[in-house]
């Protein structure tokens, strides 16, 4: 892995340094693999003997005492038969696999001082002493090479800064982070559960608060894709082996992919939307001047992912893609992709995202050098989304020769309250399957011509989506997308009445409202509400009955006094109406 920054290889140092200090402590340790990582660093290692937090304290300490032998990191070379001798003598199968997977024939190492040496291709800091600021923050279970039929390691995470106020308000935050995860708020708050043992890895179950988000989200967004001029279109789940060969998927994707026959012929459930949106633009003659077509489809999709790499709501093996695939031509790129780009701000601003200045940030990726298509068509391509770029007057990358072989494109990465990045929109530019699916318009001199597809999603995943608003809003959601927009407590049984008169003008307002008429006291049932985070609890009595009011008390900002109802209504409905935080 070459690291760019120095900030990585400080941290891919310092995972150095953690395992040379587990050596030091538990010599009989096996070492595999310490990459830098986003946000800091691993290194996974085979031990009979779990690590424990007090573990982590000590080898905190050793290395420590390494750093403070301020020893130089050097390279040095070997032979492959030299270097899987060595490893061999030293008893550490995992480096001995991971030589004979390398095709060099000299193999690279990297030494501290004299004291150790691991199997590294670098770079690296100079010496030790540069580490000035660092933290072990945890131990997690990993397969050897992410698979789960080879051996279970253990991967302690750590983190490492240029300065220690970097480090605090790093640890600070993750603090924070911790109490926002989604893996711990989605059950409590009764949004979704996974059921890994009874019913698979990696796959969601919404419980109905959960659900109801989703609709909201969909809702949302079918509505706001008829507004931009995009068709829905609905595709099968599972579709003929023979469409993902002519796709290349069974070439590039056949390991992530669920294949099963029927009737003596395969079938793959789909892990993208695609070729069924492209059999739909083939179903006709498409003429210059019907173009572009934009298809958009909350299409489900499934993955065979690693149970090693599945994380939460953000890594699965079944979600929905808010995907559409724009069929156009050549000299439209430019104005679609620009289009894209404002419909995904406009998406990003209404669920509460900053999307300006430094919060935002756009990647393009270019050529690769195993690319397809001709040159002059990915010099078109690449420059209608550089001006697209320009035109946003936002700040962007280019990442160089990273584009996929089949087309370039820009990636949308925002940042949550916490200041963390998140990546969301894609718009990926395709010139191949139009090729392989033999896609065609007439042109205005009568001529055949191939489209231009792309492919382009604003939230990417919802699953994922939804897990990152939840972390963003620590599950205390704006109104407009509050499962439960309001509760009423009355106060004793003689006020169900009344509060059923209020939840009927709330649910004819649209309003997604409950009533909490359990025989518990006042005190508990308005707990009980908090702590579900619905941002409205009214609360009603003998005066409220009596002057068509109800007592308000917003999430997060305490006692509203009494209000209306008719007032009430009028201001719960504008709040839901302009999506406002
Ligand atoms: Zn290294
Ligand atoms: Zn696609």
């Amino acid at each position: 892995m070459a690291y760019k920054t120095d900030l990585d290889k400080l941290r891919h140092s310092c995972s150095h340094v953690m395992a040379q200090a587990v050596q030091e402590l538990w010599p009989q340790t096996k070492v595999t693999i310490g990459p830098a990582i986003e946000n800091g660093f691993y290194y996974d290692f085979d031990r009979k003997e779990p690590f424990t937090e007090n573990d982590l304290v000590k080898i905190e300490k050793v290395m420590r005492k390494i750093i403070e032998r301020k020893s130089k990191f050097s390279q040095y070379f070997m032979s492959r038969e030299e270097a899987i001798a060595l490893f061999g003598k030293q008893n550490e199968p995992y480096k001995i696999e991971l030589i004979e997977g390398l095709a060099d024939q000299e193999v690279s190492f990297f030494k501290t001082g004299e004291e150790w040496f691991d199997l590294c291709k670098g770079p690296h800091i100079d010496n030790v002493g540069q580490i000035k600021a660092f933290k072990l923050l945890s131990v997690a279970g990993s397969y050897w090479r992410g698979d789960e039929h080879r051996p279970m390691l253990q991967r302690i995470y750590g983190t490492a800064f240029f300065t220690q106020e970097e480090l605090d308000s790093y640890l600070k935050m993750l603090k924070e982070a911790g109490q926002r995860d989604h893996r711990k708020l989605g059950p409590q708050l009764d949004l979704f559960d996974f059921y890994h043992e009874t019913a698979g890895a990696g796959l969601v179950f919404y419980h109905p608060s959960g659900a109801m988000l989703r609709k909201t989200i969909e809702d949302y967004l079918r509505e706001q894709h008829l507004k931009h001029d995009y068709q829905m279109v609905m595709t099968p789940h599972i579709l003929k082996g023979k469409l993902w060969e002519i796709s290349g998927h069974a070439e590039h994707y056949k390991e992530n992919m669920y294949y099963f026959d029927v009737d003596e012929e395969k079938f793959a459930v789909k892990p993208m939307n695609c070729p069924g949106h492209i059999l739909i633009y083939k179903s006709k003659l498409r003429s210059y001047n019907n173009l572009p077509i934009r298809y958009f489809e909350l299409g489900s999709v499934y993955r065979r992912e690693k149970v090693g790499v599945l994380h939460g709501l953000l890594r699965v093996r079944g979600f929905t893609q808010d995907d559409a695939h724009i069929f156009c031509r050549q000299d439209q790129i430019e104005f679609e992709v620009c289009q894209v780009i404002k419909f995904a701000l406009e998406v990003m601003k209404d669920f509460g995202f900053p999307v300006v200045g430094r919060d935002i940030h756009f990647e393009l990726s270019t050529r690769p050098d195993d690319y397809m298509g001709s040159l002059p068509q990915w010099e078109t391509a690449t420059q209608a989304l550089e001006s697209s770029l320009k035109n946003t007057q936002l700040p962007y990358a280019i990442n160089e020769g990273d584009g996929a072989f089949y087309g370039p494109k820009i990636d949308v990465k925002l940042k949550d309250a916490l200041g963390r990045q998140w990546q969301c929109a894609t718009i990926q530019c395709d010139f191949s399957l139009p090729q392989r699916f033999g896609l065609s318009y007439v042109n205005s001199q009568g001529k055949e011509e191939q489209p231009i597809m792309i492919h382009r999603a604003i939230l990417g995943s919802i699953e994922r989506f939804i897990g990152m608003l939840v972390e963003h809003y620590g599950g205390a959601f704006p109104v407009w997308l509050a499962p439960i927009q309001a509760l009423i407590v009355p106060i004793a049984a003689q006020h169900h009445a009344y509060a059923l008169f209020v939840k009927d003008d709330l649910q004819k307002g649209g309003v997604r409202v409950i009533i909490d008429q359990r025989n518990e006291s006042l005190g508990k049932r308005i707990r009980e509400g908090t702590i579900k985070k619905i941002p409205y609890l009214l609360i009603v009595g003998d005066n409220e009955a009596k002057e068509g009011t109800v007592a308000v008390r917003r999430y997060g900002q305490g006692d509203q006094g009494v209000c209306p109802l008719a007032a009430f209504v009028a201001k719960i409905r504008e709040e839901i109406c302009l999506r406002q935080s």
